[in-house]
């Protein structure tokens, strides 16, 4: 059996309603989570996961794309109630999410605070807090680019910078499905940069993104956003 699950978490962020869609690819022997979602979030992974027949006690990795909030920010309260979970990066993100180096949308976000006008400064302080509090995770396995996984036969890890330097997505051939993490998302039907004001190095996500249409697979997940066919593809 190789299988992936797209999920769908609604979370309250600010004043709105932010859907995440992490995804769960599961064959014989694995149970792979790719990405974790916001700080606590990990009651709605639970349940999500539950309401796809795959018990978190069962999930064997998790896949974080890149080191931002909204992707890694419940994978410490996941290891530390589902402890068999090993958690995985890029070697570029690895020392991002672990703590060792601070955040860089946290030195991006303390950035931007200087240069706020007077209305937004509670908002972008509220923000740098709420990054500072972000729980870092230790990571069990740093990630080579390029590096291939045995998950549903074969689970291609595409180093594709921009977003943040180390961000992955992931190919399965036998699937035929990218997972993109924030190297693309969707909006209203249409591949874009995800953030593009926020993207450290647009240049290089732009040449990320061309990278994972160059693939061709029939399928591609964005995290915000969800499927997208290859066919509805509107460029
Ligand atoms: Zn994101």
């Amino acid at each position: 059996m190789h299988q992936y699950i797209v999920l769908k978490i609604e979370m309250p962020s600010w004043n709105t309603t932010e859907v995440i869609h992490p995804v769960v690819l599961a064959d014989d022997n694995h149970r792979v989570l790719i990405d974790c979602g916001y700080a606590g979030s990990l009651p709605k992974i639970e349940e999500a996961l539950i309401q796809h027949g795959i018990m978190p006690q069962n999930v064997t990795h998790v896949i974080l794309t890149h080191q931002d909030h909204d992707h890694m920010g419940a994978a410490a309260a996941f290891k530390r109630k589902y402890p068999q979970a090993q958690i995985m990066t890029s070697v570029i993100e690895a020392p991002y999410i672990s703590g060792e180096e601070k955040s860089l949308r946290l030195i991006q976000a303390e950035q931007l605070q200087q240069s706020l006008p007077p209305e937004q400064q509670a908002f972008g302080e509220a923000f740098c807090n709420m990054l500072r509090n972000i729980e870092p995770v230790r990571i069990d396995r740093a990630l080579t680019l390029d590096e291939e996984l045995p998950f549903c036969g074969s689970c291609r890890v595409i180093a594709t910078p921009g977003h943040t330097p180390g961000h992955i997505s992931l190919y399965l051939p036998a699937l035929n499905v990218v997972i993109t993490g924030d190297a693309m998302a969707l909006e209203k039907g249409k591949p874009v940069i995800a953030n593009p004001q926020f993207t450290l190095d647009l240049d290089l996500a732009k040449a990320s993104m061309e990278r994972l249409f160059s693939i061709g697979a029939e399928t591609i997940v964005c995290y915000h956003g969800g499927v997208i066919r290859k066919e509805d593809v509107i460029l």
